[in-house]
């Protein structure tokens, strides 16, 4: 539905990707948009820079562009410009580096077997999943896929420390998102065409979408509820029930600690380690094996570690909505979306808004549309 037009006031609550968006498409139909952001830098948590040994780090963690979307990738080149960039990972186990997601060398070297053709690794999942023909949670999709033993060893523990929750207790697209491969493709988005990082880093296109003169951006800025009356129309990334006064109870979201070190000696082969034990952390980061994000000359370099928490633990940011396998959460935001709809000039947009697990090709190219459609013009979408 149309709701606004050329010459209207327009309110954009959050700088990072969903805000962002949105306003460079309303600022250049014709809108006046005022961004306001809590936080004293743009780019959400995406936000990245250098650190003081002049390594790049994303502050919010790994932010690893991928996407099937060609049009996505064509706007976003329109604010820098992206070098490829494949990203892989491998799991701790005890003393060892294993090669995750799972695919035919994960199962060769936990099992120390040769698996030649993918017909091999099939029959071999075949003989280690457990029947459960409709998984009803996280834990019986993946032992449906690749049986009890795997799971256990590379999902059960880190979705643990991940989420404070059971497998059982989550729903199934939460490890959905993880490909399982029969052939030795040992990407972790091995379907998605693109695959790339901002050769300037997510924060100066995320910047230069806000650089238009007709955006007004002001960092530290909080936001109150009622203050979008006084524009036509407002685009609010801010969380949805804390917009609503928690009325119908919270929106559960997990957070990170993050843990920034120096750090000299031998890389591992991979940017990233997954920790497959129960101790507090999920992976660590190894920022100068990202393309673009070492210091030249500098011989220490930066490993952040990533410590899960809950949002509330001494006000964290809300990282991660929770999808718990009965559904009660997404059941809670629809409540709270429903109460939404009364407000026609009114949108919420993003991960908070929405209450959605949303990666970045996602974030954008849902603002893309929801921008258009808001100005009552067309967008058609490339496939997600
Ligand atoms: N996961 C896991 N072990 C791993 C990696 C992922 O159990 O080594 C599970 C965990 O529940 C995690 C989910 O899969 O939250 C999605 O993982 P992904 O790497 O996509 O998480 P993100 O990068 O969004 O934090």
């Amino acid at each position: 539905m149309q709701i606004c037009e050329p010459g209207d006031r327009a309110l954009v609550v959050g700088a990072g990707f969903a805000g962002a968006v949105h306003a460079r498409v309303l600022a250049e139909a014709g809108l006046d948009v005022t961004v306001i952001e809590r936080r004293p830098h743009v780019a959400g948590n995406a936000y990245d820079g250098p650190d003081d040994r002049g390594v790049r780090v994303h502050w919010y963690g790994p932010h690893l562009f991928h996407t099937n979307n060609a049009k996505v990738v064509r706007w976003l080149e329109r604010f820098g410009s992206f070098v490829p960039y494949e990203h892989r990972v491998s799991a701790r186990v005890d003393d060892r580096l294993i090669s995750f997601p799972v695919n035919r060398r994960t199962l060769e070297e936990m099992y120390d077997v040769s698996l030649p053709t993918d017909a091999a690794v099939s029959s071999l999942l075949d003989r280690l999943s457990i029947a459960h023909p409709s998984p009803r949670n996280a834990g019986e999709y993946l032992e449906s896929r690749l049986g009890r033993e795997i799971t256990d060893l590379f999902f059960r523990p880190y979705t643990k420390k991940m989420w404070g929750m059971e497998l059982e207790e989550l729903d199934a697209a939460v490890v959905k998102r993880i490909p399982i491969r029969l052939d030795g493709d040992d990407r972790y988005f091995p379907n998605d065409r693109f695959q790339l990082l901002p050769a300037q880093g997510y924060t100066q296109i995320i910047a230069r979408m806000l650089d238009h003169e007709r955006i007004n951006v002001t960092l530290g800025a909080a936001f109150a509820p009622g203050q979008e009356d006084a524009y036509d129309c407002a685009f609010l990334s801010c969380p949805i029930d804390e917009y609503f006064g928690f009325r119908f109870g919270e929106l559960p979201y997990r957070s990170i600690r993050f843990h920034h070190q120096a750090w000299a000696g031998t890389a591992p082969p991979t940017s990233v380690v997954n920790y497959t034990d129960d101790g507090p952390l999920t992976r660590e980061t190894y920022w100068h094996l990202l393309p673009g994000h070492d210091a030249a000359g500098s011989a220490t370099k930066t490993r952040t570690t990533e410590e899960p928490c809950d949002y509330k633990d001494n006000g964290m940011e809300r990282y991660y909505p929770v999808r718990d396998a009965k559904g009660e959460f997404a059941a809670r935001y629809r409540r709270y979306a429903a109460l939404a709809e009364h407000r026609p000039s009114v949108r919420f947009i993003g991960r908070c808004g929405t209450y959605t697990y949303l990666d970045m090709h996602q974030v954008i190219n849902q603002s893309l549309m929801s921008a258009h459609q808001a100005l009552g013009a067309g967008y058609q979408s490339d496939a997600a």
